[in-house]
């Protein structure tokens, strides 16, 4: 056993360690980015699965007596434990179902669960390791009758609150010039993170106009969602929360069941999140926080700094815990890192080190603008991957989702094999949105957002005027809106065509919900939707140049549906599979194992970690963006971020910053960030694309016209892409043998001229065929 012991944990450090056995009471892990955190949380859940406080008792305690200490030695050492210490300090192991560890993304949770089945094998399984939206959803499928919903109730994401917040505010007759829909629904969304009702918020409102309309539509909002049996993402906690307050025998279920209980990133939790936490570890008391308060980076929605700040007075006898060893980053990278957080004055104050040695200097690039910026990038990659990284090595982690673009498209033309996390997903094109909204209809007839939007789609010549007659009909009658449709004709109100076409849409629904209800799988009942509704054809007929990619995109989800299957085996059901699609975040996109550079922005990157970084757009009114010259407090927040965007890299950092940059259509130049002004010099490598572009006459003209030093001057928007062997796109031919610095020697397929460029389909002999862009392919002839 002792043997296994220090296998298992040797790796640790001291402090770690400390961590790791000290099982009972509150703890909180307090320290700066890659010091193991994560790791300690980890390994603290394997150590109470495997030997409970075995560890911790052979520390002679005030409770423990000699007697208990020598036991525990020898049953660490293999040996059996006196039935009197086991009992009286509950030495055995504890059981993984009841221990509950909360992250923020679902990636987070996955990796947590993997990296607890390999240590701990199948017990690991049991752990219940989720998201905090994951955790109350199942709570409220269970028990979230007693609050007055279905056991199917829906999960509306962004898009379907939006939709539903324009009905509203079509009924109130709310203008969306006086008031946008999107800022009554980032209001509502602050009300819930600090669990404000509907009502609370009408009494605070108090005179205030522009509120009281807010509480207005808040409260017509919450009364839809509730028709619909139906709840937004931040209904989930909300409700959970109200669960544990209206239903104390729900609550101290829950209590007894999970003993232990563990919250990753706690600097992010916002007050609905720390009241969930605060309640299920009443009990026990057993609950350890681990997080690093100069990463908050989520206080738009609500995080506040004060959970973990307060965190030893809310649980007293707290231990406390800070590591300062970092394991992750070079020290060239944690310099940088320090001496740009320590800009901040709103924070605990801590120093990183490692043992890892100074490493590589940061690499500091001034480009052109965002495409020859994206180019560098490209070409930083392919050397790369020449010299043997693998394309997973990287990572481009930018401030703004729209950043991504330009290095999709730079990608493609150069074959640098990528994904995007965030963008236009696919669960956001609008023919998977229709066919999730079949399914949820089937699932739950009472959703009506769902219903309206498929109800005329495809076209059945269903009116607009008819769809909102049989809305108002439901609300006054008090039925459904799918109760209303499957007798339409009982409603002089309905025209007797309109009453046709509603019920023959009707039963063909109906059908379908009792093919599901009778336990057809999913995926079948997915083929018949298909077949029954003409969907594809009318793929085909709308936009016949786009039907092709969206017909893949409506089997995409066929497959989807077929592994969700085959995954869940016996338990596979319809809302299930709903239930993930709409938990589903941007993050889940990414696939550590294929070997592909990953873009993403730098919120999601949180927790992860690569051994390349690349930091685009380092400049004034990009990161940090233009909100710091509103308010300046949001500055400690931006450079939150850069400090969470530097300590991603464990090997090599790239920023960039451009001398001009298109943004939202027009072109700017933006001086350098303030960010990248705070690192040291002698930990930075600068260079740029264009030494010639600073004669003394441009700098006096650009400081001139703008007051700043370091202004960029005029730069030609237009970009050259650059000439690596001078052969002109033109010459390559079909037969042709290449060579290419990454992939090596391969034979031209295919050559097709494209404005000034021509595009090569290139069968290589290692890296398989590819298609790249002439000019950016950096060939040379055989
Ligand atoms: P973040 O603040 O970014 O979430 P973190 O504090 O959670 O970071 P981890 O992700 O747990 O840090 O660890 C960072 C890296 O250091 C990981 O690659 C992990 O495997 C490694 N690591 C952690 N502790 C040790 C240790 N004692 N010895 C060697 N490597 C370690
Ligand atoms: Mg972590």
């Amino acid at each position: 056993r002792r043997r296994v012991l220090k296998k298992d944990f040797s790796r640790m450090n001291d402090r770690q360690q400390q961590a790791v056995f000290h099982t009972d009471g509150p703890v909180l892990i307090l320290a700066g980015a890659g010091s193991g955190k994560t790791t300690v949380l980890v390994n603290r859940i394997a150590n109470l699965v495997r030997y409970g406080k075995a560890y911790e008792s052979t520390f002679i305690q005030p409770e423990f007596t000699e007697t208990d200490a020598d036991s525990c030695k020898s049953y660490l050492k293999g040996g059996e434990i006196s039935e009197v210490t086991r009992a009286r300090l509950s030495v055995s192991a504890c059981q993984p179902w009841r221990i509950m560890a909360i992250t923020f993304t679902n990636k987070a949770a996955g990796e947590l669960k993997e990296r607890l089945c390999s240590m701990l094998g199948e017990p690991g399984q049991d752990i219940w390791a989720s998201t905090f939206h994951s955790s109350c959803a199942r709570m409220l499928r269970r028990d979230g009758e007693r609050l007055g919903y279905s056991s199917h109730f829906t999960i509306y994401d962004t898009d379907d609150s939006r939709r539903l917040m324009k009905d509203v505010m079509r009924d109130l007759e709310i203008n969306e010039k006086t008031l946008s829909h999107k800022s009554i629904l980032s209001e509502i969304s602050r009300a819930k993170d600090s669990l404000i009702s509907p009502e609370e918020y009408e009494s605070q409102a108090g005179a205030d106009f522009r509120l009281k309309v807010i509480a207005r539509a808040y409260m017509a909002y919450q009364r839809r969602l509730a028709d619909s049996d139906a709840m937004d993402f931040d209904d989930l906690l909300v409700n959970t929360v109200r669960l544990f307050e209206k239903c104390p025998e729900v609550l101290e279920y829950y209590q007894d069941r999970f003993k232990y209980i563990m919250v990753d990133e706690y600097q992010d939790t916002n007050h609905a999140q720390y009241r969930f936490v605060g309640l299920l570890a009443a009990k026990h008391n057993n609950l350890c926080v681990v997080g690093d308060d100069d990463q908050s980076i989520y206080k738009f929605r609500g995080a506040t700094i004060e959970n973990i700040m307060n965190f030893e007075q809310d649980f007293p006898g707290a231990m406390v815990v800070r590591l300062e060893q970092n394991y992750r980053s070079t020290q060239n990278i944690l310099d940088a890192a320090n001496a740009v957080i320590a800009h901040n004055l709103e924070r605990k104050g801590k120093t990183l080190w490692t043992a890892a040695g100074a490493g590589e200097k940061l690499r500091l690039h001034t480009a052109e603008n965002e495409q020859d910026e994206a180019d560098r990038v490209a070409r930083v990659i392919l050397d790369g991957v020449a010299k043997g990284r693998r394309f997973s090595d990287y990572a481009i982690l930018y401030r703004m989702n729209s950043q991504s673009l330009t290095f999709e498209r730079m990608f493609a033309k150069s074959g640098v094999p990528h994904r995007i996390i965030g963008g236009t997903r696919f669960f956001d094109r609008k023919e998977v949105r229709d066919m999730i909204a079949y399914l949820s209809v089937i699932n739950n007839p009472g959703d009506e957002i769902r219903l309206r939007r498929i109800l005329n789609t495809p076209k059945r010549g269903i009116g607009d005027k008819t769809v909102d007659t049989a809305s108002q009909i439901g609300q006054q009658v008090g039925e459904s809106m799918f109760q209303v449709i499957s007798h339409p004709e009982e409603y002089p109100a309905i025209t007797k065509a309109a009453a046709k076409k509603l019920s023959d849409f009707s039963r063909m629904m109906r059908e379908l919900i009792d093919k599901s209800e009778e336990g057809m799988a999913p995926s079948e009942l997915y083929a018949e939707l298909l077949e029954q509704t003409g969907y594809l054809m009318f793929l085909r007929a709308e936009e016949p140049e786009k039907a092709e990619e969206r017909i893949e995109n409506v089997q995409e989800l066929s497959t989807m549906l077929q592994r969700y299957e085959q995954e869940n085996g016996e338990e596979a059901s319809l809302s299930g599979f709903l239930e993930e699609v709409a938990l589903f975040t941007d993050i889940d996109n990414y696939d550590a194992e294929a070997d592909s550079a990953v873009l993403m922005t730098i919120h999601s990157a949180k927790g992860l970690e690569f051994p390349v970084v690349f930091l685009p757009g380092w400049e004034e009114g990009v990161f940090p963006g233009n909100s710091v010259l509103y308010d300046p407090s949001e500055v400690e927040e931006e450079r939150r971020l850069a400090y969470v965007a530097i300590t991603r890299a464990r090997e090599e950092l790239y920023i960039y910053n451009a001398e001009s940059r298109m943004i939202f259509g027009s072109t700017s130049h933006n001086r350098i960030s303030r960010f990248a002004d705070e690192i040291p010099g002698e930990l930075v490598e600068r260079s740029r694309s264009r030494e010639y572009a600073y004669r003394p006459e441009s700098i006096t003209f650009g400081s001139a016209l703008s007051g700043g030093e370091g202004t960029a001057p005029k730069a030609k928007t237009t970009y050259r892409p650059p000439i690596h062997k001078p052969a002109p796109a033109g010459t390559y031919k079909v037969g042709d043998s290449v060579q290419h610095k990454t992939f090596g020697t391969g034979l031209i397929l295919s050559a097709t001229p494209m404005a000034n460029d021509t595009l090569l389909e290139i069968a290589f002999d290692k890296a398989g065929t590819k298609k790249l862009m002439a000019n950016f392919a950096r060939l040379t002839k055989l």
